[in-house]
C-alpha cells in the first residue's frame, strides 16, 4: 500500500504531493468527508511517506523498516485515537492522554504524528482540550482529524487546522474496486455501487448483508402496507434485518442507519414517480411500475411529510440508545400518514 493505492482522491493526492515537497506541512489538518471513501487509509498513507526513510520523492518505499511497522501498527512516533469500544464519543481522559504522548520527543524520527479517528464525536470537555493542544503544538507534531460532519467540529478547532475534503468516490471507481479486489461480478457490482451513494464502506457492507435481497423486501413490504399494522410490520423488519441478534450497539447502529436509509430511498422514489421527474435514477428502478402505480395513493406533502420522519429518525439514530423504539415510532409514523391521508381521499370521494 502507498499513494500509488489511493484510489478517487486525486485533488487531495497532488495538494499533499505538494505540500510535501515544498516542505509545508501544517500542524494540523481535518480530514472532512462522507464514511468510507478513504480518508482513514490516506492518513495512514500521508504518515507513512511523512516518516519513510527512502527518500523517494513522490512516494513511501514500502520496504523500508518503518514502512513495515507502520503497516502492521508498530512504529513508535505514530498514534491512533478513537471512541472506545462502545462509546459514541472520544473522552477528556483520552485527549488528557494524548497530550501526555505528544509531548514526549520523537523516538526514531522527526516527527510524531496523531490521528485523530472520529474527531467530529468529542463532548464539549475534550474538544476544549484538543484546542489546547492545537493552539500549541510542538514543533515536530502533526495532528490529523478525520470527521464525517464538518458542522460537527467547533469553528475554533477549524480555525486551527487546514480542512481537505475528500469527494464521494464515483459509481465507476466503486465498481472497480468491488470488481476487482472483491471479485464480484460485474452486475452486482454496479448495483452496490450504485446504492452506496460513492462510499465503498457501505458498498462492502451492504454487500455482506445481502442488501439487495433486503432491498427488495422492503419495497414489496411497503408496497403492500395499508392498513395500521404498524407494529407487525415493526417485528417482521427486526426479523428481516436480525436487529436483536447484535450485541454491539454501535455495528447495530450502522445496520439501521441502511435500514433507514432504505426507507428513504423508497419514499424519495416514490416523490420522483409522482412529480414525473424522469431525470432521476429511481434507487428502486425495478419497482418503477409498481412505485407509479402506488405514489397516485399519496399527495406531494405526504410524502414529504414521511420523508421528514425518516431524516428526523436518521438523525435520532446517533443520539439515541433504544434502536428498537426508533425503528417502531418511526414506523409507527409513516403508516400514520398513510392511513390519514386514505381517510382524507376517503372523504373527498
Ligand atoms: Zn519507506
Amino acid at each position: 500500500m502507498s499513494f500509488a493505492e489511493i484510489i478517487g482522491q486525486d485533488q487531495v493526492l497532488s495538494l499533499f504531493k505538494n505540500t510535501i515537497q515544498n516542505k509545508r506541512l501544517a500542524h494540523a489538518y481535518i480530514f472532512a468527508g462522507q464514511e468510507g471513501i478513504g480518508k482513514m487509509k490516506f492518513a495512514k498513507e500521508l504518515a507513512k511517506k511523512i516518516f519513510c526513510q527512502s527518500g523517494k520523492i513522490d512516494d513511501a518505499c514500502d520496504i523500508c523498516s518503518i514502512c513495515k511497522r507502520i503497516v502492521t501498527d508498530n512504529f513508535a512516533d505514530l498514534f491512533f485515537l478513537l471512541p472506545e469500544k462502545n462509546h459514541r464519543v472520544i473522552k477528556l481522559e483520552q485527549l488528557r492522554h494524548l497530550q501526555e504522548i505528544l509531548y514526549v520527543k520523537p523516538v526514531e524520527s522527526k516527527h510524531k504524528i496523531v490521528i485523530i479517528e472520529d474527531a467530529d464525536k468529542m463532548n464539549e470537555e475534550a474538544s476544549n482540550c484538543l484546542l489546547k493542544t492545537l493552539e500549541e503544538p510542538p514543533l515536530y507534531a502533526i495532528i490529523l482529524l478525520i470527521v464525517t460532519s464538518l458542522e460537527s467540529v467547533s469553528e475554533t478547532i477549524k480555525s486551527r487546522c487546514q480542512i481537505v475534503r475528500f469527494s464521494p468516490l464515483s459509481v465507476k471507481v466503486v465498481k472497480k474496486i468491488l470488481t476487482e479486489q472483491f471479485q464480484l461480478d460485474n452486475n452486482l457490482a454496479e448495483q452496490l455501487a450504485f446504492i452506496s451513494s460513492g462510499s465503498l464502506r457501505r458498498a462492502t457492507m451492504l454487500m455482506d448483508a445481502n442488501a439487495l435481497e433486503k432491498k427488495h423486501w422492503l419495497a414489496r413490504k411497503l408496497l403492500e402496507i395499508n392498513r395500521m399494522d404498524n407494529l407487525t410490520f415493526s417485528k417482521e423488519v427486526f426479523n428481516e434485518w436480525n436487529i436483536q441478534d447484535f450485541d454491539v450497539l454501535e455495528e447495530k447502529r450502522l445496520h439501521v442507519k441502511e435500514l433507514f436509509f432504505l426507507f428513504l430511498m423508497f419514499y424519495r422514489d416514490m416523490l420522483i414517480c409522482k412529480t414525473g421527474g424522469t431525470n432521476f435514477l429511481l434507487y428502486y428502478d425495478n419497482w418503477k411500475d409498481s412505485l407509479i402505480a402506488r405514489s397516485k395513493s399519496f399527495s406531494e406533502k405526504m410524502l414529504f411529510n414521511i420523508l421528514d420522519i425518516i431524516k428526523t429518525s436518521l438523525k435520532h439514530l446517533d443520539y439515541n440508545a433504544n434502536i428498537n423504539l426508533l425503528i417502531e415510532n418511526m414506523i409507527t409514523e409513516i403508516l400514520c400518514v398513510q392511513s390519514n391521508h386514505k381517510h382524507f381521499v376517503m372523504g373527498q370521494s
